[in-house]
């Protein structure tokens, strides 16, 4: 049995139980007799609003990868390195750690976030209603995944104090940064927008009795 069969939900903000008019999963809100904000029995075009902020990240991620992180000036001249410039840097220079975190937290999360998301809404969309357990566990995986890009940003800093303690002389973020950000919040908005419960909505077991 789930709350939306019997026409109750829960208010976002309070968790006051809350009694909707009639059923209607997308549509049909109720305000919330203690605190008065709005009520969906399911998050608003949910699945609108992943795929389209999920499509978004992946447009980000382009320019991301393509245009410099980082501008490093020595007096040798000044050295521009794109997300897999850079990667490729460390990993011959032998700094395989900062090589594979910047690898790990700059693609390999990023990807599979937008991966594990396209999969989510295709799922729903389809109304799969087979291995909801682990869909479920896929999308908790994406919520603690998304910090783990905030990983990148302390990497960065890292290098930078070490950059000036070697008595380089200095180094800037390039515009692919500023694109690399926005796929982190970008992503971490379309796992917001994704509502776990529209995975279980197929699924026969609140039949059971
Ligand atoms: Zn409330």
């Amino acid at each position: 049995m789930r709350a939306i069969d019997r026409n109750l939900g829960s208010c976002p903000v309070c968790h006051q139980l809350v009694h909707f008019p009639k059923r209607d999963p997308e549509h049909v809100a109720a305000y919330c007799p203690r605190c008065g904000s709005e009520v969906f029995p399911r998050k608003r075009s949910s699945l609108e609003y992943t795929l389209a902020l999920t499509l978004a990240s992946i447009v980000f991620y382009i320019p991301a990868n393509l245009l410099p992180m980082m501008h490093v000036h020595t007096f040798a001249g000044t050295q521009s390195d794109t997300i897999m410039s850079g990667v490729i840097y460390f990993l011959e220079t032998g700094s395989y750690l900062i090589g594979f975190v910047i690898f790990v937290a700059s693609i390999f999360v990023p990807v599979l976030k937008m991966l594990i998301l396209l999969y989510l809404v295709h799922s729903v969309r389809t109304g799969k209603s087979r291995f909801p357990k682990e869909r479920q566990r896929l999308y908790l995986l994406t919520e603690i995944i998304g910090r783990w890009s905030m990983v990148d940003v302390f990497v960065v800093s890292i290098m930078i104090a070490l950059v000036h303690f070697g008595g380089l002389s200095s180094i800037e973020a390039g515009t692919g940064a500023v694109f690399f950000l926005l796929v982190v919040i970008v992503t971490m908005l379309a796992a917001m927008a994704f509502d776990p419960r529209l995975i279980w909505d197929p699924t026969k077991e609140h039949h059971a009795h």
